[in-house]
């Protein structure tokens, strides 16, 4: 394993990606910016070609063919994440989620001091 130890499996950098697209729905603005829909479709777009597992980037280009990403508002984003990952969950026998829960599940972020929100769009409590 080398002098860090640990590698990288599929199912711990696909935790990872999840966190980072679902908390970036989150807080996603609920009125983006053309640049702002821009990235976000490229963040997503690209998983398609650089994301480290060939097969669940494969898998994924399908999931992005059949429904293409929804960037015209936070809440819009969050629900497609959550379709999206769903979709994923179905196809590798992992249960379904509620999306009605999506924001209580990564509505909150925590880094001090509201550092870490984009916009406000969930104050920090
Ligand atoms: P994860 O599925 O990683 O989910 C993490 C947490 O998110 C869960 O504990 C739950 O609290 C929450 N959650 C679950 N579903 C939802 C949802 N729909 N909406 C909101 N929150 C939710 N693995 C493969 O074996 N084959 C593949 O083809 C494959 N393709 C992938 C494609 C992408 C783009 C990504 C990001 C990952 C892919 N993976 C694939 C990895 C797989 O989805 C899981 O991340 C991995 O198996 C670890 O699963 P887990 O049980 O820890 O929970």
């Amino acid at each position: 394993d080398g002098k860090y130890g640990k590698k990288v499996t599929r199912e711990e950098l696909g935790r990872c990606t999840w966190t980072l697209l679902h908390t970036l729905a989150a807080q996603y603005p609920e009125d983006p910016t053309r640049a702002q829909k821009r990235s976000a479709r490229n963040l997503i777009n690209s998983l398609t070609t650089v994301y480290p597992c060939k097969e669940c980037a494969k898998h994924f280009k399908e999931v992005l063919r059949h429904s293409p990403p929804q960037l015209n508002s936070g809440y819009e984003l969050a629900q497609w994440v959550c379709r999206a990952h769903n979709t994923v969950n179905r196809s590798i026998g992992k249960p379904i989620f509620n999306c009605e829960r999506v924001d209580a599940r990564w509505g909150q972020l925590d880094c001090g001091e509201g550092a870490c929100s984009l916009e406000g769009r969930r104050p920090p409590v």
